[in-house]
């Protein structure tokens, strides 16, 4: 088997099949990892192992989440943690010459038949390290065999590794030994945690070959050192202090395996959600909040599908005791044990079931719980003495274990309110006739218009951010400065359609006309204009990927309105979105009210920017900008240090992935159009393996009005 199936081949292999519920049995097989995928996971984890074994001999890595929780996909990122058991910090004198292994794995890559050979799996193979190791599930990992082509060419390939020189490696020591002393001088005291977790990622960096990218999270609620793998082409992160998360992983493999309905139903939400920027950091949900909703939507069916925790809870054997942070995580480690569920509905009535509950929950006021399988009540407040600290926001969804833990705590109301919106358009959409049957004509059918990142749907699904008032060309020439100095990307620009006759340039609204502080303000004009009335002009490829990204433009997806449209000409279709457009956030908002003002919908978004990003600015922008106003004493203007920003955090990304022979790929691609009004700005990821799109979206809903509002002169911009 080759590479995993790229989204036009998963289109027309789901076309393909014969009902929805075949959809989604399908949907697994083509986006699960496949045997080759987890052996390569298995090499990572190892080689990981070796090398953290020198500094704590005895601690083991773990995986957990998406690599063993049964709803792994192609490309997704590597959770480990890095278990110390009850070891103290570091054993190994920094100064000490290193262990041969360490030398060899300074200098050279390891050799990966010999890493292959090693009898068992990291996880399964490591003798216990501490006392709560008998606890530790076992991982679902697929053990190592030697003959994974895949593993072994990408870990042996002598030409993805990145040479290391003397320097690089006196380099490498010299930062290990800091960090090292570091950890030392803090022993007990309140920053070890933070050197530790620095510490780790100097071994990373510095002993792991491969490994780029370094760059630890000491604020997040659990902190981690992420990483880059490059021969593997994985990412990752390391936790320090993660056990819960080792049962939540198995918690839910366990469900996997008690109905087999589970994973086609999570796999489809986990794509559903992702089409529709509901899933991601900040304020969206995480995968595992999305997973955990789903399981207690399907403890909630009559007769339930899954069982409560409680149940579970009972039934662990004397063996099966576990108590993790105080927490109980015990559950019994077979399946057998438990009578299938008498629940019977198909798949696609338990997805259009999910889709309408989720829109009709009560949600604020309620914490569904995943150990009692169903809502209680907190409108009152919580049970008197019971899990404080628990933060209740407009959606609670209770940790299993971690009972004092809402896991979307992080969710807005705003994104809690366009998750039950999307819920129920998709609600409405399963009542069609294009969704139960499979299209004679070749039309998209089924889960189709569900799954599809199309424009339509990211029109329908990711919030519009709306657009300061300013004359039509400056707020284009605007808005490609931001996306160039501001974000560093790469940009092409085309226009998709002719401007509307008779749009004239100036918004009657008129707005302020001051002129721009850009160079090349005039240049860019001109050719916007250009673009704008001439229509389409640039290359065939850049029309291709935005086409590909659309979907087929010709056909409307997506929701109960488009099913009803049925074959009406496009115009209408451009009104659904309009309307969409505008009923889609809070009509209450400030912004939209003023963006209601009566605007007819256009025949279409232009002009249209094609964009490739490399780096993720937007991570640390506010300490950065902060250091840099400081150091210049208000000298700067508020623009200019945005700007100085973007360029610092891109050159520290790229001093840490050092020199490289052939420029990495983008981390994102996506394009961006202005609503023919001038009045909203519209993304659209192209590819996003990282699933980065929803953190990028996030952060120019506040960045970019703001930022466009400095450059336009409207107003002040902080
Ligand atoms: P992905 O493919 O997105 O990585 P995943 O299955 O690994 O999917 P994640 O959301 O990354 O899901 O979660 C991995 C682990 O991180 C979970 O098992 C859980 O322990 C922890 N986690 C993630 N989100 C939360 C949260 N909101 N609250 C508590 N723990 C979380
Ligand atoms: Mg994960």
């Amino acid at each position: 088997k080759g590479a995993p199936p790229d989204d036009q081949q998963l289109t027309q292999a789901l076309a393909e099949a014969p009902d929805v519920e075949a959809q989604m049995v399908k949907l697994v097989g083509l986006r699960e990892l496949s045997e080759a995928e987890r052996q390569l996971r298995g090499l990572v984890v190892m080689l990981m192992q070796e090398v953290f074994t020198e500094f704590f001999p005895g601690c083991v890595i773990r995986p957990f989440g998406s690599s063993t929780n049964g709803f792994g996909v192609h490309g997704c990122d590597l959770d480990l943690f890095l278990d110390m058991g009850s070891l103290e910090g570091p054993q190994r004198d920094p100064k000490a010459p290193a262990s041969p292994a360490l030398d060899s794995a300074l200098a050279s890559p390891l050799d990966p038949q010999a890493l292959a050979s090693t009898p068992a799996s990291p996880v399964d193979s490591q003798a216990p390290a501490s006392p709560q190791d008998s606890e530790t599930p076992t991982s679902s990992l697929a053990p190592l065999t030697p003959d994974s082509a895949l593993a072994s060419e990408a870990l042996a390939s002598p030409q993805s590794l990145p040479p290391v020189s003397p320097i690089q490696e006196e380099l490498r020591e010299k930062d290990l030994g800091e960090a090292w002393e570091l950890v030392g001088a803090l022993k007990g005291e309140e920053g070890e945690g933070e050197a530790m977790l620095e510490l780790v990622g100097s071994v990373l960096r510095g002993c792991v070959p491969g490994v780029h990218s370094v760059r630890t999270v000491p604020s997040a609620r659990r902190p981690v050192v992420k990483f880059c793998h490059r021969p593997s082409g994985l990412h990752g992160d390391i936790s320090l202090s993660n056990r819960l998360a080792l049962y939540n992983s198995r918690f839910l493999n366990f469900c996997c395996e008690l109905d087999r309905r589970v994973r086609p139903l999570v796999y489809t939400l986990r794509r559903w959600a992702q089409g529709r920027g509901l899933t991601g950091s900040g304020p969206l949900l995480s995968n595992y909040a999305l997973t955990l909703l789903v399981i207690y939507f399907l403890q909630t069916r009559d007769p339930p599908v899954l069982p409560p925790l409680t149940k579970l809870t009972q039934m662990a054997g004397e063996e099966e005791q576990v108590e993790v942070d105080g927490w109980d995580c015990s559950f019994p480690q077979e399946v057998s044990c438990l009578e299938p569920s008498t629940n019977t509905e198909p798949l696609d009535a338990l997805l259009a079931q999910f889709f309408a509950c989720v829109s009709s929950w009560e949600l604020q006021g309620s914490l569904l719980s995943l150990r009692e399988g169903r809502p209680l009540p907190i409108a009152e407040g919580l049970p008197p003495g019971l899990w404080g600290g628990l933060r209740v926001g407009p959606l609670n969804v209770q940790d299993p274990f971690d009972l004092s833990h809402n896991v979307a705590a992080n969710v807005t109301s705003r994104v809690a309110g366009r998750l039950q919106n999307c819920c129920r358009d998709s609600a409405n959409y399963c009542r069609s006739l294009q969704f139960q049957r499979r299209s004679p004509r070749g039309r998209d059918w089924g889960l189709l218009p569900l799954l599809q990142p199309s424009s339509a749907n990211s029109l329908l699904s990711v919030t519009p951010i709306p657009l300061p008032l300013a004359p039509f060309s400056q707020l284009c020439a605007a808005i490609t400065q931001v996306l160039e100095e501001m974000l560093g990307c790469q940009v092409e620009q085309s226009s998709k359609r002719p401007r509307p006759e008779g749009d004239g340039e100036e918004r009657p609204q008129g707005g302020p006309s001051k002129r721009l502080r850009l160079e090349r303000e005039e240049e860019r004009k001109g050719s916007l204009q250009d673009q704008a009335t001439e229509g389409r002009q640039d290359g065939a490829a850049v029309e291709e990927m935005m086409l590909a990204a659309d979907g087929r433009e010709d056909q409307p997806s997506a929701t109960g309105d488009v099913g009803q449209l049925g074959e009406q000409p496009q115009r209408l279709w451009q009104h659904v979105i309009e309307r969409k457009e505008k009923e889609l956030e809070n009509p209450g908002t400030e912004e939209m009210e003023t963006a209601q003002g009566g605007e007819e919908a256009g025949p279409g978004m232009t002009p249209t920017w094609l964009c490739a990003l490399w780096h993720r600015v937007w991570l640390g922008r506010r300490r950065l900008r902060r250091q840099l106003q400081q150091q210049a004493k208000g000298e700067i203007s508020w623009l200019q240090a945005e700007a100085r920003v973007t360029q610092e955090l891109i050159a520290q990304e790229s001093k840490k992935q050092g020199k490289e022979a052939e420029p990495p790929p983008p981390l994102l691609t996506f394009t961006a159009s202005v609503s023919p009004s001038g009045q909203f700005f519209t993304l659209t990821q192209l590819q996003d393996p990282q699933g980065l799109f929803p953190d990028l979206h996030h952060f120019l809903q506040g960045f970019l009005p703001r930022t466009l509002r400095g450059i336009l002169g409207c107003e002040k911009g902080d």
